[in-house]
């Protein structure tokens, strides 16, 4: 096809999808490539949390700390099933910071956000409260205050869905090998991975928002001499089984100055991070080391009565921040903030790089990526997204519980949990995935831990999910629960599935 795009996308994560659906419920013409799965980069790697970063008040970073508070109850309404308030406990101790400075913290905290709905910051007596039983008892005192919980990488899948539903063409498993500029156009070559097929494919404007490949893409990619932009910095998780049935999160202070959650997870999990190191290598070969195992451990174990211990862990996950290199001497210092650097215009085609952000700032991100475009294409449309919900996410911010009541009618055969699951992870859109059904039979193969057939050939057929890997630990996180034995046989019917998908498309 020689269409010309307008936009040609490099990156599935959740900068790129943001950018694609923003660009085309514009109507901008939209392409995006993702050279592995959807989120298979840094953004399923992440603390999943939509919050201010009280942490980055340290650093002066207001205007980051402003734009991320503001956006927590935006994408709590625009996504009620994936994204929910949570309480964290932060407990204090003598000889880390002064109580005086987190009230502070906690002050700007809750002013400077545009808070409406999420309740305000409150002092703990910790000897009273359910938070302090499963600490040590020299924690007498703690503050409890707001933020947001986000499934990180279905927020992204959710993105591409919506972008494709609104006309974008996403491909996975193609990667973008080289771009080069014809005047005012870009001829891309793609490479689909798993055929080895070669493409090229035209488009006005180019967005590298291929995180921490960013660099490399622009010098590998687009031939560019001497980039360096962004800083990698790695950073690692833990999952054990829960310590704690509460349903708050904790923010401990560490003695290194650093900082780490416990935050509770997948109903039966605690997760624990995260560390900051500056990383080396390729970012797909991240892996947790053991020194940081050990600081997770130790760190955990200064708070928890019980400490944490190697045996407790269940699973972990490693990813590396593309964070902007601002000069500064820590990895840990390094801002959190984006820039949007762009080159090109008047008869040279023209490339927006993304460098660094958050998972909480994806959607002012795209915004701004978009001002930037359109100073190239012309304006199209006024920004949408702030008020429109994403699939799934068509009900109230707080009736996620209606919600679920609302499934199990609709479909009584369900058991409380396996609704719930489902309406967290599909909302409103579960009801698709169920269809007729009107009983478990009806859902076909249980491959375990009630991950039904329906739902793998649901993120199949809607969500671009073409291996075990992307069901079990990307689209769900059933990852937890199966035997080896029962993710081969997954292994095998998503072989049998894709290899339908390859004979379809030819
Ligand atoms: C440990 C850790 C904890 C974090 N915690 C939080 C948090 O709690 N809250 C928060 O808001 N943020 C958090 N973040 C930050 C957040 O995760 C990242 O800013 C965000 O995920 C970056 O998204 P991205 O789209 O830029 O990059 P990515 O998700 O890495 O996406 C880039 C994509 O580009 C693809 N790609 C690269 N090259 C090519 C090519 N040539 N062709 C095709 N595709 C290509 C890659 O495969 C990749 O999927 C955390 C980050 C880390 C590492």
């Amino acid at each position: 096809m020689d269409a010309i795009h307008d936009i040609f996308v490099i990156g599935g994560g959740i900068n790129g999808c943001g950018i694609a659906r923003d660009a085309v419920g514009r109507g901008f013409s939209v392409f995006l490539a993702e050279m592995n799965d959807l989120a298979s980069g840094t953004s399923s790697g992440s603390t999943k949390l939509i919050h201010g970063g009280l942490r980055y008040l340290e650093f002066y970073e207001f205007r980051l700390v402003r734009e991320a508070l503001m956006e927590r109850e935006v994408l709590w309404k625009n996504a009620p099933h994936i994204i929910w308030p949570m309480r964290f406990v932060l407990p204090y101790a003598k000889g880390l910071r002064p109580a005086w400075l987190i009230r502070l913290g906690l002050f700007l905290y809750d002013h400077i956000g545009g808070r409406k709905l999420l309740p305000a910051t409150r002092t703990l007596d910790m000897s009273k409260d359910p938070a302090g039983k499963p600490l040590k008892p020299l924690f007498h005192k703690a503050f409890e205050y707001s933020d947001g919980w986000v499934n990180d990488a279905r927020l992204v899948a959710l993105n591409a869905r919506d972008a494709a539903d609104r006309g974008a063409t996403i491909r996975t498993r193609t990667k973008v090998v080289a771009a080069r500029r014809e005047g005012d156009i870009w001829a891309i070559r793609l490479e689909d991975l798993a055929s080895g097929k070669a493409e090229e494919v035209k488009a006005r404007l180019l967005v590298n928002a291929a995180g921490p490949w960013v660099d490399h893409v622009l010098s590998a990619t687009v031939g560019q001499n001497d980039v360096h932009n962004v800083r990698l910095v790695q950073g690692s998780h833990i999952v054990i089984k829960k310590k704690f049935d509460d349903p708050r999160a904790y923010f401990f202070q560490n003695k290194d100055g650093r900082i780490i959650f416990a935050i509770p997870y997948e109903e039966e999990f605690t997760l624990i991070g995260t560390t900051d190191r500056d990383y080396p290598g390729d970012p797909h070969d991240v892996k947790i080391s053991d020194t940081e195992i050990d600081y997770l451990c130790a760190a955990a174990s200064e708070y928890f009565a019980q400490p944490v211990t190697r045996p407790d862990i269940v699973w972990t996950y490693s990813a590396v921040r593309p964070l902007y290199d601002d000069g500064a001497s820590k990895a840990q210092e390094a801002t959190r903030d984006y820039v949007l650097k762009a080159d090109g215009g008047e008869g040279k085609a023209p490339i927006v790089n993304a460098f660094g952000g958050k998972i909480t700032t994806y959607r002012r991100l795209s915004e701004s990526m978009l001002e930037k475009i359109e100073g190239f294409l012309g304006k199209r449309g006024k920004p949408w997204t702030a008020n429109a919900s994403l699939p799934g996410g068509d009900f109230p911010a707080a009736g996620f519980d209606a919600q679920v009541a609302k499934l199990k009618s609709a479909y009584p055969f369900l058991d409380q949990r396996l609704a719930r699951r489902l309406t967290r992870l599909y909302g409103t859109r579960a009801q698709l995935l169920l269809g007729l059904a009107k009983s478990n039979a009806d859902l076909g193969r249980n491959f375990g831990a009630d991950l039904y057939e329906a739902e793998v050939r649901y993120l199949a057929e809607n969500e671009w999910a073409l291996t075990a890997e992307d069901v079990l630990w990307r689209r769900t996180k059933r990852g937890l629960h199966l035997s080896r034995e029962q993710v081969s046989a997954l292994d095998e019917f998503m072989r049998g599935i894709s290899q339908r998908h390859v004979v379809a498309a030819e």
